[in-house]
């Protein structure tokens, strides 16, 4: 445990993710712990100066001090955190690829550079210096913004929607979802009348506006009957009509039939996850469906006439080292779906690993397999177009969206960058609403239990009404 005394409390949690980056999952408490962090702030003559202090290393940054409002705030953070970036360094001797970044999009900071006028190149190596960001990770997000550009924004008058099954047949120890929050089977009737009715009266709330892309997630979306699907994706039709891009993640393999791929033919995508090709990790991470499962579902997928299917793999699993998870992406890349997804293992809290104290793999191991992932799949043609960081990830990395040209899903584009309104359905989903002018986002979260759900659906609705009616006035 690790007590840090700061002068700036709003900034505390912040100074707890940069040292986490370092030391993994430490805790960190105002009050108590057997070693200290030490961070003091001072403004003389429109400077700031952040020091930090820890096991008898020190750090100074200085810049210049900024006044006013967020970008008061934002500046301030970057300087908290670019010292106890340095004085993490000095302690511990090396440093997370992704450098003093966390807690924002990091090509979120390379496109910021490139307002500033300056070319990708040149704004690769400043993200590179001004963050510490490995050159590898800065040019990773330089392919990724060049795979983006053409399909960031959405038209003035477009949004995109989710719409989210929170149920699954059995439950994987990384599953972030509460077992009280992923619903068991018999809700999922009612879940889907109470679904289908907020969306009916959410789309009357853009009325005059066209969906763009439209995501269906989980969850596993294929724990739904076929008739249950069918329902669904004829509500889709009828309600968001005309949109450019469908993708439903029916997720595990073991639960995709002819019936329900025949149910959800009208998806333009759908995403059929192995997760890894190994049955020895499956079964040890609680995924009950075997390797010759995903075999299954693919052929099945690709018979019944999807075009564009993606596949999801998790680096760094339990008990997985870099040749398991080479031998997983050859089997990817030989059935050759047209985008590939490598997260990298996350212990949420609300997860059985974390119950369980599971410590992750070193961060030179998770890195290994990323890298891997990165260079085989390019050479198999994909290119990576969206990524995002979560927190408690193996090696503080990153997961990342590959995609054969032509083939990168908008949603993720969209929901990923913040570029695109999202309208969010069902329990646990978030409405994200763009404002333009004065270019903040913000958000309407449905209550997560299934039960509480269906209870308050109506209520569900009145959240995105505000969201939308605060852009009208
Ligand atoms: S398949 Fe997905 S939703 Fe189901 S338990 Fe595993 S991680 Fe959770």
């Amino acid at each position: 445990m690790i007590r840090l005394e700061t002068d700036l409390a709003e900034f505390a949690n912040d100074i707890g993710e940069m040292i986490r980056a370092f030391l993994g999952q430490v805790e960190i408490s105002p009050d108590e712990g057997e070693r200290v962090f030490v961070h003091s702030h001072r403004e003389d003559d429109g400077v700031w100066t952040e020091t930090c202090r820890m096991d008898g290393r020190e750090a100074v940054w200085r810049a210049p001090a900024v006044s006013g409002g967020l970008e008061e705030k934002r500046q301030k953070k970057r300087a908290v955190k670019t010292a106890c970036f340095l004085v993490m360094r000095e302690v511990t001797g090396g440093a997370p690829a992704w450098g003093s970044l966390t807690g924002i999009r990091p090509t979120r900071v390379l496109r910021e550079l490139m307002d500033e006028g300056l070319p990708l190149a040149r704004a690769q190596a400043e993200m590179a210096r001004r963050f510490y960001v490995d050159d590898d990770k800065a040019a990773l997000c330089g392919e990724i913004v060049t795979a983006q550009e053409g399909r960031l924004y959405p038209a003035p008058d477009e949004y995109d929607v989710y719409i989210g099954i929170p149920f699954c047949v059995t439950r994987c120890s990384y599953c972030a979802f509460a077992a009280d929050v992923l619903g068991d089977g018999h809700m999922t009737g009612p879940y889907l009348d109470a679904l289908l009715r907020e969306m009916e009266a959410g789309s009357a709330l853009v009325a005059g506006k066209r969906p763009r892309a439209v995501y269906v997630g989980g969850g596993t979306t294929t724990a739904l009957s076929a008739d249950q699907l069918g329902r669904l994706m004829d509500g889709i039709e009828r309600i968001f009509p005309g949109c450019r891009e469908l993708t439903v993640e029916a997720g595990r393999p073991d639960t995709i039939t002819k019936e329900k791929l025949a149910a959800i033919a009208r998806a333009t995508r759908i995403s059929v996850n192995p997760q890894s090709f190994s049955d020895e990790t499956l079964r040890r991470i609680g995924r009950a469906h075997t390797a010759e499962d995903t075999l299954r579902g693919y052929d099945m997928a690709r018979s019944a006439g999807f075009g564009d299917i993606n596949m999801d793999l998790i680096a760094a699993l339990p008990g997985e080292g870099l040749e398991d998870f080479r031998r997983t992406l050859e089997k990817v890349e030989s059935l050759g779906p047209e985008s590939v997804t490598v997260h990298t293992l996350a212990i949420k809290r609300s997860s059985r690993l974390h119950e369980e104290g599971y410590v992750q793999a070193p961060a030179q191991v998770a890195s290994a397999m990323v890298d891997e992932a990165r260079s085989s799949l390019g050479l198999a043609g994909y290119r990576p177009y969206y990524l995002y960081r979560q927190k408690y990830m193996a090696g503080n990395l990153e997961n990342v969206g590959y995609a054969k040209p032509g083939y990168e899903c908008l949603y993720n584009i969209g929901n990923m960058e913040e570029t695109a309104p999202v309208l969010a359905f069902g329990a646990g989903s978030i409405s994200k609403w763009l404002f333009q002018r004065e270019r903040r986002i913000e958000r309407a979260p449905n209550v997560r239990n299934v039960a509480e759900y269906i209870a308050r659906v109506d209520e569900m609705v009145q959240r995105k009404r505000a969201l939308i009616e605060e852009d009208g006035r």
